[in-house]
């Protein structure tokens, strides 16, 4: 028997974690990363700005699960790994910048009474009334929307809900699935239980668990991804840019049962083989490949949809510019500004404001979810109405900046909808029938870097113990 080949398709954070667990697994794996783009990575991306390099994708990986953070140091980045030196975000509600409450759980307060600004004595009042009502629990997957309005009301879900989903899905709370964007909601739905009593719970533990929620990179969070290939490829492992995956085949040579993977530019094609091959690409391109071979896998797939981004990064000069504290604000829906986010990336990571002492430097997010004309404007109309919205947000004219940037992100977010952890469940069983395939990536159970790289992970394990068995030789 010889090599087994691995043709992992996308170079994300997920692929390439795939193709990372997969040569820890076994040496002798013969393992390529087939990626569409100019520069392996997706979403974790980093450029220039006034000279200093920064994220112009993903900035900060959840340190409070330990995927992203292990596999940092598996790589030799332990002594990159850093923490945002302040996390006092701010909320624009009403017009004004607002301290976001201590202790909420995406949104929804465990003291809803420390949201005053934010909201007012009524909508407050309304809130802390929800742990004297009488509370069903919930059995069906409902939107989070639709289950903390009908707790708590619908000014948390407009004001504090709405913010920091947004800032994770770029999606709307009315559509968004409970279960598979805020499980620990969900699970004080089936219990029957007060959200703000969740909220308290969950602040609780946090606190008493002295761990800092948020982790990042020096240099940026993009160099988990440049440098995890640049170790695979010491690794023996190839990694390809600019090489789109256009169809998926079967094969069976001399017994032994595969895949044809076809590249390349479509008048000459280019065929690669392997014995197993990884899918992880946004939904999509999955979708088109999974076809021919999982139909109904694929159908479900197709109806995930994204939200696309623009991140527009800023270096203003610091003379002139009046005090910025925190580490920025969320903008929510409700106030009607083109820009859904600004992070102050000077004062969150000591490393940007070393490598910068005269500049700051922050980004802003815009676009969510069905909200796509904004990001049809030219790059020069974003950076425009960025600073517009800034300047009303921070109460003054802002200082020309020295240099800016625009990131677009098209299909930047898989939506999570109602109903979407038993969706993933069907695409998962339709495709364990394929035999040598497997799924990994942002569109099924998380979309943060710590659940990309288990899935990637996942699925490394699930083609190895395909391989041992030796199913990839014969069968299948
Ligand atoms: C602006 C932005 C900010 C974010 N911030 C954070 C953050 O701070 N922290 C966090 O944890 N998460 C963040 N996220 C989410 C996180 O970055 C992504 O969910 C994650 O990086 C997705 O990784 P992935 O490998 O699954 O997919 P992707 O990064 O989308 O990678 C898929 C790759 O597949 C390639 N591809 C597609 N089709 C084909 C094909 N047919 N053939 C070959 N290659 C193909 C693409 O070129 C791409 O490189 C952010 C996302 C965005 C957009």
């Amino acid at each position: 028997m010889g090599t087994s080949r691995v043709i992992i398709v996308g170079g994300g954070i997920s692929g390439l974690a795939a193709a990372w667990h997969l040569r820890q697994g076994d040496p002798d794996l013969e393992l390529v990363v087939l990626d569409g783009s100019d520069a392996p990575g997706g979403k974790l991306r980093r450029a220039q700005l006034a000279g200093v390099v920064i994220d112009v994708g993903a900035e900060s990986i959840l340190a409070r699960r330990p995927e992203g953070t292990d596999l940092a140091r598996a790589i030799g980045l332990a002594d990159r790994l850093t923490h945002p030196t302040t996390a006092s975000a701010a909320i624009w509600s009403r017009g004004a910048l607002h301290p976001m409450p201590a202790g909420t759980l995406m949104g929804v307060p465990s003291n809803p009474a420390a949201a005053l600004g934010v909201l007012d004595a009524d909508e407050i009042a309304w809130a802390e009334g929800e742990r004297d009502r009488p509370l069903e629990a919930t059995v069906e997957d409902l939107s989070v929307g639709e289950f903390v309005s009908g707790r708590v009301g619908s000014a948390v879900v407009d004001r504090l809900v709405e913010p920091l989903l947004g800032g994770v899905y770029a999606g709307h709370a009315d559509q968004l699935s409970l279960r598979a964007t805020v499980p620990q909601l969900w699970q004080a739905a089936t219990a029957g239980e007060s959200v703000t009593a969740a909220a308290e719970r969950a602040f609780t533990r946090a606190s008493l668990d002295h761990m800092p929620v948020f982790a990042g990179l020096i240099g940026g969070v993009g160099t988990l991804t440049e440098e995890l290939v640049k170790s695979l490829r010491a690794q023996g492992v190839g990694v390809m840019s600019r090489t789109v995956v256009r169809e998926l085949r079967r094969t069976s040579v001399e017994g032994r049962r595969g895949w044809a993977l076809t590249t390349g530019p479509v008048p000459a094609p280019v065929e690669l083989e392997a014995d197993a091959v990884v899918i992880a690409v946004p939904a999509a391109p999955a979708a088109r490949l999974l076809a021919p071979h999982a139909p109904y896998a694929a159908s479900e797939l197709a109806a995930i949809t994204y939200a696309s981004m623009a991140i527009v990064s800023i270096a203003l000069p610091r003379h002139g510019l009046p005090q910025l504290s925190g580490s920025g604000f969320l903008v929510p829906p409700v106030e009607d500004r083109a820009v859904k986010a600004s992070t102050f990336s000077t004062n969150k990571w000591r490393w940007v404001a070393d490598a910068a002492p005269d500049l700051f430097i922050l980004r802003a997010s815009l676009g969510r979810v069905g909200e796509e004309a904004v990001l049809q404007r030219s790059d020069e109309d974003l950076k425009r109405l960025v600073l517009g919205d800034l300047a009303d947000a921070l109460g003054g004219q802002l200082p020309i900046p020295v240099e800016s940037h625009v990131q677009r992100w098209g299909g930047a977010l898989p939506q999570y909808a109602v109903g979407h952890v038993d969706r993933v469940a069907r695409i998962r069983a339709a495709v364990a029938q394929v035999p040598a395939l497997a799924l990994a990536g942002a569109a099924y159970e998380g979309v943060g870097i710590p659940a990309c790289i288990a899935s990637g992970r996942a699925a490394a394990d699930a083609v190895l113990t395909h391989l041992r068995s030796g199913q990839g030789l014969g069968s299948g």
